[in-house]
C-alpha cells in the first residue's frame, strides 16, 4: 500500500489533502510541528529560534521566517519519510497562496534545496507543478489532483462541500509570528538579546511590555495573566505583587550589570501607570531556580 506522510496543520487544506489522497486509498500519516510560536504535537522550538533570529531567506511582514520555516519542517518530514519507509510527502501548500513563500518557483526551490525534488506531493495544486515521483510510478493518480491556485478559498470550500466536510477551523494564521504587534516585541527583544530562549518570547505573550536599556518589564493585566506568566520564570526574574489583587509586574534583565534597586523602582513605576489602586506595599520575589 503506497504510504504517504502529510505535513498536517489542521486548517482546511490540509484536510483536503489527506481526504483527497485517501479517496486514491492511500495510507496518510500526518505530522504536526509546533514551537513557542504555534501549536503543535512534535516540538521543534529549538531548531526554529535558530531560523527565527538569522532566516536565511528572509522574513514576511511580521518576524515570520516562513520560507525557511517551510524548509526546516521538510526538512524534518524528509528524514522521517527515509527512516520510517514512506513513499512521499504530501503538504497542503496552494501555489501563490502566499506570495512570500508559496510561488510555484519558491516551492520548488526549496524542495531541491533540501534534497526532496519530485518526493513532495501537494494535491490541492499539483497539475500546476512538475509531476513527482510518487506520480510518474503510478502510486497517485495525477487525474485526481487539483490546480488550485492564489489567495482564494472558493474552491477549497467547494471541495470541503463536495467532500461534506464541515468541521474545519477557519483560516487563522495560527503563527504568532505574522502578529503586528508581536512581532514589534520580538524584533526589539533580538535587538536587545539575541541569545534570546523560548521563556523569553512566551512572557511578550502575555501583558503589557515595556523595554528599557537591557531589561524587560511586563505587567499583567488579570491575575490569570499573573499566574499564567509564572510558568515561564527564569533565574534572575524579579516578580512585583503589589498588597491588593491585579497587575503583577514581571522584571527579566538580560545585563548583569543593572542596579537591582533601580528597576524594582522602575517596575513599580510602570504597575502604577496601570493599576486602579495605590499599593501600600509590595512582595518582592526574585526567582533563583
Ligand atoms: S507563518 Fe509561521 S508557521 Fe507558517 S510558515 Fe511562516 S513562520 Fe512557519
Amino acid at each position: 500500500m503506497t504510504k504517504a506522510l502529510l505535513l498536517y496543520s489542521k486548517g482546511l487544506d490540509s484536510i483536503l489533502c489527506k481526504k483527497i489522497l485517501e479517496e486514491q486509498n492511500i495510507k496518510v500519516d500526518t505530522i504536526n510541528f509546533g514551537t513557542c510560536f504555534f501549536d503543535g504535537e512534535i516540538d521543534i522550538t529549538e531548531d526554529h529560534l535558530k531560523i527565527v533570529k538569522e532566516p536565511k531567506y528572509g522574513r514576511g511582514q511580521g518576524m515570520n521566517p516562513c520560507r525557511d520555516c517551510h524548509l526546516l519542517m521538510l526538512k524534518k518530514a524528509g528524514e522521517i519519510m527515509k527512516e520510517k519507509g514512506y513513499d512521499f510527502i504530501a503538504t497542503g501548500e496552494v501555489v501563490s497562496q502566499r506570495p512570500f513563500s508559496q510561488s510555484k518557483e519558491q516551492l520548488l526551490f526549496l524542495e531541491k534545496k533540501i534534497g526532496l525534488d519530485g518526493f513532495i506531493l501537494r494535491p490541492l495544486s499539483a497539475k500546476l507543478l512538475p509531476e513527482t515521483i510518487a506520480e510518474k510510478k503510478g502510486l497517485v493518480d495525477r487525474n485526481k489532483l487539483y490546480d488550485i491556485f492564489g489567495k482564494s478559498r472558493k474552491r477549497q470550500l467547494e471541495l470541503a462541500r463536495e467532500f461534506k466536510i464541515d468541521d474545519f477551523p477557519m483560516p487563522a494564521g495560527g503563527c504568532i509570528l505574522t502578529e503586528k504587534e508581536y512581532a514589534k516585541k520580538l524584533k526589539k527583544l533580538l535587538e536587545m538579546n539575541f541569545n534570546f530562549d523560548s521563556k523569553d518570547a512566551e512572557v511578550l505573550k502575555r501583558g503589557r511590555v515595556f523595554f528599557e536599556d537591557q531589561t524587560v518589564f511586563i505587567i499583567t493585566r488579570n491575575k490569570e495573566e499573573g499566574n499564567d506568566i509564572q510558568r515561564f520564570f527564569k533565574t534572575g526574574d524579579i516578580y512585583l505583587e503589589p498588597d491588593f489583587p491585579g497587575p503583577l509586574v514581571l522584571i527579566r534583565s538580560f545585563t548583569k550589570k543593572s542596579n537591582v534597586d533601580i528597576i524594582i523602582e522602575r517596575g513599580k513605576e510602570y504597575l502604577l501607570q496601570y493599576s486602579k489602586k495605590v499599593p501600600q506595599d509590595f512582595k518582592i520575589l526574585k526567582y533563583e531556580k
